[in-house]
């Protein structure tokens, strides 16, 4: 199926021109940097703002909003051209049905990508969100399964509803800091990324506020607490990623397929069972022969041997027998 031809990014014009303005160099930036596509995947649970920060970004009414997470099972991909530089941007659905990840939306998700290059992943939840939970890890194991924990090099976490008032007595500085280690903590975790693999490994985090009722600056753009206008933050980060380094992930039928944990161990069953056998096997029988050596009897049979009166139940029935 050939892809859709990609429409002009009309979005672009919403922006106030100071945005403008810095959204075009940035793009500046990347054509220099040869780099024409930028595919961005956007990833998290349901209702944290994933929609509403697509739509920010491509700054028109592409993604379906909803206050009330009925938003099905399938991913959309929004493409917008301009001066020869196309923006694709995947929106996904949440991962999360009746506290358990639904693995047919995952499966969707993966084949959705089958053949497409993802050049960033937006990993978004809120921050407003005071405490972490198993459903946070188990979305983003999904995601380390699904694509391979190299794509957390590729990531940036959104936090969105940036426009928040902490709790009293924090100040927002302290609240953002304390969100963000714990949000780290689970995704290294979930991730599997340890500290000798990856160094010392950070992951850049920007500020969204989709609110329509976000403050602006003088120039009409929308801001963060601390003035910052976060939409052109947010393209700057998301540029940042894609020059660290690392290789944007290209997901294809053996990325789908593995490294699939449950797989992986299956080629150590043999050895598991041989060892097992000699350990445990052996052990037993060896134990069992010294004891015979020995003349040890267990607990029980002593028990039975006091209670018939003989030396030997076996050798008392032997001798029946004999008589026999
Ligand atoms: P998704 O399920 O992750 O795609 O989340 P949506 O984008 O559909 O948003 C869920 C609800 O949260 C909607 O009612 C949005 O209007 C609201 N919302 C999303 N982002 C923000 C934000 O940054 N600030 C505020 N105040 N509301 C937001
Ligand atoms: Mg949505």
């Amino acid at each position: 199926m050939a892809a859709p031809i990609p429409r002009e990014w009309t979005g672009l014009q919403q922006f106030p021109a100071a945005t403008q303005t810095k959204l075009h160099e940035l793009l500046g930036k990347l054509k220099e940097e040869n780099v024409s596509t930028l595919t961005i995947l956007v990833m998290g649970k349901g209702g944290v703002g994933k929609s509403s920060t697509v739509n920010s970004i491509v700054g028109e009414r592409v993604a379906t909003v909803s206050a009330f997470q009925s938003e099905g099972l399938r991913p959309t991909m929004c493409s917008r051209t301009r001066a020869g530089f196309t923006l694709n941007i995947i929106d996904t659905p949440g991962l999360i049905e009746g506290g358990y990840i639904n693995e047919q939306a995952v499966e969707i998700i993966k084949r959705f990508l089958l053949g497409k290059t993802v050049d960033v992943l937006l990993y978004v939840d809120r921050l407003d969100a005071y405490r972490m939970d198993t459903l946070d890890e188990q979305v983003i194991r999904a995601i380390t399964n699904s694509f391979g924990k190299d794509i957390w090099r590729r990531a940036l976490v959104v936090l969105t509803h940036a426009q928040l008032s902490p709790p009293d007595g924090i100040d927002y500085n302290e609240f953002f800091t304390r969100r963000s280690e714990a949000l780290l903590r689970y995704i290294r975790s979930g991730a599997g990324i340890n500290k000798r693999e990856y160094g010392d490994f950070q992951l850049p985090i920007a500020l969204v506020e989709n609110s329509g009722r976000c403050k602006t600056n003088e120039h009409g753009e929308k801001i963060l607490p601390d003035g910052t206008p976060w939409v052109p933050n947010l393209m700057k980060e998301i540029t940042v990623v894609i020059s660290n380094g690392s290789e944007p992930i290209h997901v294809d039928q053996k990325l789908i397929d593995g490294p699939n944990p449950n797989n992986r161990w299956k080629m150590f069953i043999p050895l598991i069972l041989a060892v097992e056998y000699f350990l445990v096997v052996k052990g037993i029988r060896r134990a069992i022969h010294a004891d015979i050596a020995n003349g040890k009897v267990d607990d029980w049979e002593q028990r039975y041997r006091d209670l018939v009166g003989s030396r030997d139940p076996v050798e008392q029935k032997g001798s029946r027998n004999r008589k026999a």
